[in-house]
C-alpha cells in the first residue's frame, strides 16, 4: 500500500491553507497538483541548459535538444507507441484535437459522417463541428443512458460505411465514466473509420497502451498528470500523420523553403512548427517518471478506495443524487442536492478550504441530458485521503443545512 502521508509531502501545495483551513484539493479533474521534482525540474532547465532546440550546434542547444527528445522517447514507451515520431508535443488536449480536425478538412467530403459521443468535453465537440462546417460532413451523436454510459447498441447502429471518424473520451471528465473504447475502436475500424481518443482524464489514472487499443489518435494534457500547464501529447499512427497536412506553418517544420515551393520536414517535426514549450516538454517526462515511480497499480488501488468511500458517504446525505452511476468509473463523483444550486454549495465549502468544481464542466450536452444546470464534481487523486473525504462530506452537510 502507498504511504499517502509520504506522497503528500512531495506536493508542497497540499500543506497550504486556503481561507484559513487546510486545503482539501478535489479539483484534480481540472488540473492536478505538482510534485516538488516537477517544480524543481522547471527551474533546473532554465538554470542549466536553457537554449533553443534542433537549431544550434552549440553545446547548450544540443543538451536541450537531447533532453527534449529523451522526454519524447520516455512518453513513447509510457504509452507504448511503436515509434517516437508518432509522439507529437502539443500545448494540450485541445491543441492535439484541433491538429487532427484541421488535417481532416482536406480528407472529408460532404455527407461523410463523424461520430462523437454525448459524453464529450467541449474541446472534443466544437473542433468537429467546425470541421463539419468546413467540409459538409455530418456530426452524429452516440447517446448516453441514465447511468451516464454510452449506449452501445445505438453506437453499433450509427456506424456505416459513411462513418469516417469516431471520437470519444477514454474517461468522461464530467461523470468519471470509463468508456469501452477498445470495443468501439474495433467496431469503427471494421467500417474503415479512424478513431481519436480524448485521453485527458485517463492519463492521470492509467497507462494507456496505444498499440493494444489500436487507436489512430490519442490526445492528452500534461497538466492533469502532474506535469506543467501548456504541455500535452498527440499520439498519431505513422500512416495517419503522414497522410494529414501540417497544422501550422513556420520554423522547424520545413525541409526546404523557397518562394516557389516549400517541402515539409519528416515526422514529428512536420507538426511542431515554431519554438515549442521546451522546458514543459522535458518536465512532462519528469512527471511521467514520477507517476511510474508511484506505480499505476498503486494509484488505482488508492483511487478506488477513495471513490468507494466518497460514494458511500455522500449518499448518506438526504436529497443527494450522484450523476454517472455506471459500473466502470474513475475516481470522480459528480452530484447535486435537491433544490440547491451547485454553485451555492461550491462557494460555501470553498470557505472551508475545499476545492471542488461546480458548473457544467465544459460538457453542457450532458447537463442538458440530465436537465440540470451543472453539478458539484469532486475528483480525487492518489494523494487524497479518506479523512479529506470525510471533511468534505461534513462541509456539504453544513452547506445543505445553511441553504435549505
Ligand atoms: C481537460 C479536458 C480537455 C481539455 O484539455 P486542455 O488541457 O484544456 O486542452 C479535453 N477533454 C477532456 C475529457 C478533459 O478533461
Amino acid at each position: 500500500m502507498l504511504d499517502i502521508q509520504k506522497i503528500r509531502a512531495d506536493f508542497p501545495i497540499l500543506s497550504e491553507k486556503v481561507n484559513g483551513k487546510p486545503l482539501v484539493y478535489f479539483d484534480n479533474g481540472a488540473t492536478s497538483q505538482k510534485p516538488q521534482v516537477v517544480i524543481d525540474a522547471i527551474a533546473t532547465y532554465y538554470q542549466e541548459i536553457n537554449a533553443n532546440i534542433h537549431r544550434g550546434v552549440h553545446t547548450l542547444s544540443q543538451l536541450a535538444t537531447d533532453a527534449y527528445e529523451i522526454s519524447r522517447v520516455k512518453i513513447q514507451h509510457h504509452i507504448n507507441a511503436k515509434f517516437s515520431h508518432e509522439v507529437l508535443f502539443t500545448s494540450g488536449t485541445t491543441h492535439g484535437i484541433n491538429l487532427v480536425t484541421n488535417g481532416f478538412a482536406s480528407i472529408l467530403k460532404p455527407g461523410d459522417e463523424i461520430l462523437v459521443s454525448a459524453l464529450e468535453h467541449h474541446s472534443n465537440i466544437v473542433p468537429w463541428q467546425m470541421l463539419c462546417e468546413k467540409t459538409g460532413a455530418i456530426l452524429k451523436v452516440i447517446p448516453i443512458n441514465e447511468e451516464g454510459e454510452l449506449i452501445m447498441e445505438t453506437f453499433d447502429a450509427l456506424l456505416s460505411e459513411k462513418t469516417k471518424v469516431v471520437t470519444v473520451n477514454h474517461i468522461s471528465n464530467a461523470l468519471g465514466i470509463i468508456n469501452p473504447i477498445k470495443y468501439m475502436i474495433e467496431k469503427a475500424h471494421a467500417v474503415g473509420a479512424a478513431v481519436l481518443i480524448d485521453g485527458a482524464q485517463a492519463v492521470p489514472h492509467l497507462k494507456p497502451d496505444v498499440q493494444d487499443l489500436d487507436c489512430d489518435f490519442y490526445a492528452f494534457s500534461g497538466h492533469k498528470m502532474c506535469g506543467p500547464t501548456g504541455t500535452g501529447i498527440l499520439y498519431g499512427k505513422e500512416e495517419w500523420l503522414n497522410k494529414l497536412p501540417p497544422y501550422q506553418g513556420g520554423g522547424e517544420m520545413i525541409k526546404e523553403v523557397t518562394f516557389e515551393k516549400t517541402t515539409y520536414a519528416d515526422l514529428p517535426h512536420k507538426f511542431e512548427a515554431g519554438t515549442p514549450n521546451i522546458s514543459g516538454g522535458i518536465v512532462l517526462g519528469t512527471a511521467v517518471d514520477y507517476l511510474n515511480h508511484i506505480g499505476f497499480d498503486n494509484i488505482q488501488k488508492q483511487e478506488e478506495k477513495l471513490l468507494e468511500h466518497a460514494t458511500k458517504r455522500l449518499l448518506e446525505i438526504e436529497g443527494l443524487k450522484i450523476y454517472g452511476t455506471g459500473k466502470n468509473k474513475a475516481s470522480v463523483v459528480s452530484f447535486n442536492i435537491d433544490g440547491i444550486h451547485p454553485y451555492d454549495i461550491g462557494s460555501i465549502i470553498d470557505k472551508l478550504g475545499i476545492a471542488v468544481r461546480t458548473g457544467h464542466h465544459c460538457a453542457q450536452p450532458i447537463m442538458n441530458f440530465f436537465c440540470i444546470p451543472g453539478t458539484i464534481r469532486a475528483s480525487f487523486s492518489f494523494y487524497n485521503t479518506i479523512e479529506e473525504i470525510d471533511t468534505m462530506v461534513e462541509a456539504v452537510k453544513k452547506a445543505k443545512t445553511m441553504l435549505s
